[in-house]
């Protein structure tokens, strides 16, 4: 199989085409000008056309189905050559903002959910995505071609910003090169252009990884999936924690450089009277202490099957109300339209049983 020309930074395409300012006439290509096909690359010589088309792929993934939500997210299913399907979400963040003539006076504000493997080794019992065990890693090609496609099926110009999320499926921490290699791209001046602090990063807790992360010093911005606040609890809904304790993690974070206008995101996914008391909320007060942090709420998303319930809206805003009086910044993840789901992990299986 030909190799895809979306695993290149823009230093390696140089090493490969000549002369080497054609790495960056290509870069505006591909990610720029959404071309299908090398053949559209009508500044490169004919024969640089031919040979490029020859040597690397193009279509990465493929776009099988497309579900709109009330609430206008997008989820996409994509197709890899492998047959493998994945999962993406376009979030529209902020509504857009017209004056009376109808002149836009505010974009709206796009975020991406990506996914980062097929599958996941974490084995979380909450979430679907866990359940079909774990099958590969996405390559850099496969995750830059997610928000490629979307950019490009949105007509969302090239320079409009997009936050990425990697909180599809997969563990991105568990396929830290191919991730990094993929933010890499996304924020080269000549592609996407997308900042560091526009790129946030989920993970469940690897804490040797988040220190790995960290020593790179990309200025990506950090979300930990904590979802309970004493290591009995944590590990019976992430296994991991028997690997990666609460403690161990909280230290990753402590050592994790963060902008300073920035906060890291601890997730807390409330489930159903298992973690949305108020002792609970006690516990993260005191847990989070010294740390720039912000707490955004889930609301467990039921699947047929599940073990736990969704949490009661009245516990939910008692939690949040609790962090908030104690110096918390707290915020509810609005849940993007139950129809598709907050939560990327669940698309690819709801899909197998709701769509097909
Ligand atoms: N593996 C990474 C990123 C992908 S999971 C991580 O765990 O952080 C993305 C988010 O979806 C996580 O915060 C996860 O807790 C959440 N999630 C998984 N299953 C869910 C469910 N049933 N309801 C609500 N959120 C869920
Ligand atoms: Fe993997 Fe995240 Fe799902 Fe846990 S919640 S199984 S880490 S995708």
């Amino acid at each position: 199989m030909k190799k895809s020309i979306l695993d290149f930074t823009k230093s390696e395409l140089a090493s490969v085409v000549y002369p080497e300012f054609r790495a960056k006439q290509i870069y505006t290509w591909l990610y720029q000008k959404h071309i299908d096909s090398f053949d559209q690359m009508s500044n490169l010589p004919k024969q640089t056309r031919t040979k490029l088309d020859q040597k690397y792929d193009l279509k990465t993934l493929r776009i099988v189905k497309k579900e709109k939500s009330i609430d206008g997210s997008i989820k996409y299913l994509f197709e890899c050559h492998d047959k493998s399907t994945i999962e993406s979400v376009l979030l529209p963040m902020k509504s857009e903002l017209r004056d009376s003539k109808g002149n836009i006076l505010k974009e709206i504000k796009y975020s991406i959910c990506v996914s980062s493997q097929v599958g996941c080794k974490i084995g979380c019992s909450f979430c679907l995505t866990a359940k079909g065990g774990f099958n590969r890693n996405l390559s850099c090609a496969e995750i830059v071609a997610q928000v490629l496609l979307i950019k490009k099926d949105n007509q969302i110009a090239h320079n409009r910003k997009v936050n990425i999320v990697y909180m599809g499926m997969g563990e991105p921490l568990d396929n830290l090169d191919n991730v990094t290699k993929a933010i890499k791209i996304f924020n080269d001046q000549d592609g996407l252009a997308i900042g560091m602090r526009r790129q946030t990063i989920s993970t469940s807790g690897l804490s040797h990884q988040i220190e790995k992360l960290g020593k790179m010093n990309l200025g990506v911005l950090l979300a930990i999936s904590l979802h309970a606040v004493d290591n009995d609890l944590r590990e019976r809904l992430m296994p991991i924690n028997k690997a990666y304790n609460i403690e161990s993690v909280i230290n990753a974070v402590k050592n994790f450089p963060i902008d300073q206008r920035k906060r890291v995101m601890f997730e807390y996914l409330v489930i159903n009277d298992l973690n949305d008391d108020i002792g609970s909320a006690k516990k993260l007060v005191r847990l989070l202490h010294g740390i720039r942090a912000k707490v955004n709420l889930i609301y467990f998303n039921p699947y047929p099957g599940s073990l736990y319930t969704r949490p009661s809206e009245k516990s939910m805003e008692k939690f949040k109300a609790y962090l908030n009086d104690h110096g918390i910044i707290c915020t509810i993840r609005k849940s993007k339209g139950l129809d598709i789901s907050a939560a990327c992990g669940q698309l690819k299986e709801k899909n197998l049983y709701e769509y097909d």
